[in-house]
């Protein structure tokens, strides 16, 4: 029965009877009709028994993947048998083969190429449904039998942990009568783990930015896996920082310098406009030196050119003293700042790092400003993150990167309703890598 034509369509248990032509110019290809070429489809499905007695010929016809790019119409003439065992509770029952279950109208591989590009392909629902010609339900039901059997149940052990806020959606709010203020309806903040060392992308994903939220993902996971995570990268928020202090007391934190340079930039542009406002009496303009150097102000002095930084300098000095002296003030402590931060992944001796430290601390408290005693403060109150990352040189930047991919793969789809779809697209997309399907061809 195995002919060439059976093989080059290679539906398994199924033979090739006869290719028939559906017509002259018709886009639809050839009508392939098909016959039973196993033995195991003629066993009882509820006993196992193989049947004897035919009751009557059927055809169903499962749809399939194109062969050569044209879209077959698949006729299976199949029967349906009496199952004679005493003690077995079914009757009548028809053929099956692994590809065709009973009652499929679609193959196997059909179901499975729909919902492979979802997950691996980087398709959408949509698309994907268009591209098979089957319905959005069909194809997302597919999706997500594929993403449960190539996704872990539970993640594998990770050694650096990234925990970051991702927004979902966005926030409503209603306008309340008896406080006279609107107030905050849907708040759809998220908390993302991520595996920043190896290849897991996003662990998981959680409703909810408190410390319950992230103690609660935690406590889902095994003691072993638990001890296994040795640092945690986040931003520099307190809930994070308590949450992991009770859930993984044994693993050092690190905070991304990231929000650090930028806490600091904040500091020398609040020092710039309240200067700016008590020295002239309004805000900078067009014509003032200090409001037309605020975009340099900000940026780090390694980056500039000396053709931009040196005259810099020269025009904040040649500013009324009220004005240039603490911006200058400023920007120096931001720039001892950088400095101190420039040492990560460089091994830096201990009094290296104590030297630069006091420098930037001196120059806050020599100051004067309160902007910069707050940026000080702030980094006293985080100092044994910051020297983690100092010394290990870990970044949240993973995590930063798994929410674009989060972002991506919403516009992708205009939007999720239902949170569950998303946390799996977005673990399919960002495992994407890791799981082999990103190489390039
Ligand atoms: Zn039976």
């Amino acid at each position: 029965m195995v002919n060439n034509t059976t093989r080059l369509l290679g539906l398994e248990g199924l033979a090739v009877a006869d290719v028939v032509s559906a017509g002259e110019g018709v886009e639809q290809g050839p009508i392939v009709h098909l016959v039973t070429a196993d033995e195991q489809a003629r066993a009882c499905p509820a006993c196992g028994a193989f049947a004897v007695r035919v009751k009557e010929w059927v055809t169903t016809r499962p749809r399939d993947l194109p062969v050569a790019g044209r879209r077959c119409d698949l006729r299976w003439r199949k029967r349906r048998w009496y199952c004679d065992e005493q003690a077995c509770p079914r009757g009548t029952f028809t053929e099956h083969v692994a590809q065709v279950p009973a009652r499929a109208r679609l193959t196997r591989r059909l179901r499975q190429a729909a919902g492979t590009a979802v997950a691996d392909g980087g398709r959408t629902i949509v698309q994907s449904a268009r591209d098979h010609g089957m319905s959005w339900p069909v194809v997302s039901a597919a999706f997500t039998a594929h993403a449960t059997r190539v996704l872990p149940d539970q993640p594998a052990p990770v050694t650096v942990l990234g925990i970051d806020e991702i927004r979902r959606g966005r926030p409503r709010w209603t306008w309340d009568e008896t406080t006279d203020s609107w107030q905050t309806v849907v708040d759809r903040w998220h908390v993302g783990f991520v595996d920043i060392s190896g290849g897991q992308g996003l662990l998981g994903q959680v409703e909810g930015r408190t410390s319950a939220t992230v103690t609660g993902w935690l406590g889902q996971r095994s003691q072993t896996w638990r001890d296994g995570v040795a640092f945690v990268a986040i931003d520099m928020c307190t809930i994070f920082k308590s949450a992991i202090r009770t859930a993984l007391p044994q693993a050092r934190l690190v905070v991304d310098h990231f929000h650090l340079v930028q806490l600091a930039n904040q500091a020398v542009t609040e020092v710039r406009r309240r200067v700016t406002v008590q020295v002239r009496g309004r805000r900078g303009r067009k014509g003032n030196r200090e409001w037309e150097l605020r975009n340099r102000l900000t940026r780090s002095a390694a980056r500039m050119h000396g053709s931009q930084l040196d005259p810099m300098i020269d025009d904040l000095m040649a500013l009324p003293k009220r004005i240039g002296v603490p911006i200058l003030a400023a920007w120096n402590a931001k720039e001892d700042l950088l400095d101190l931060l420039a040492l990560a992944r460089a091994h830096p001796a201990r009094t290296v790092v104590a030297d630069r430290l006091f420098r930037f601390y001196d120059r806050c408290a020599a100051s004067g400003l309160p902007e910069l005693q707050r940026l000080a403060s702030t980094v006293e109150t985080w100092w044994p993150e910051i020297l983690a990352f100092i010394q290990t040189g870990i970044t949240n930047a993973g995590s930063e990167g798994t929410n674009r991919v989060i972002k991506t793969v919403a516009r992708d789809a205009y939007g999720f309703r239902n949170p569950e779809n998303q946390r799996l697209r977005t673990r399919c997309a960002t495992t994407r890598r890791s799981r082999g399907f990103l190489h390039p061809a």
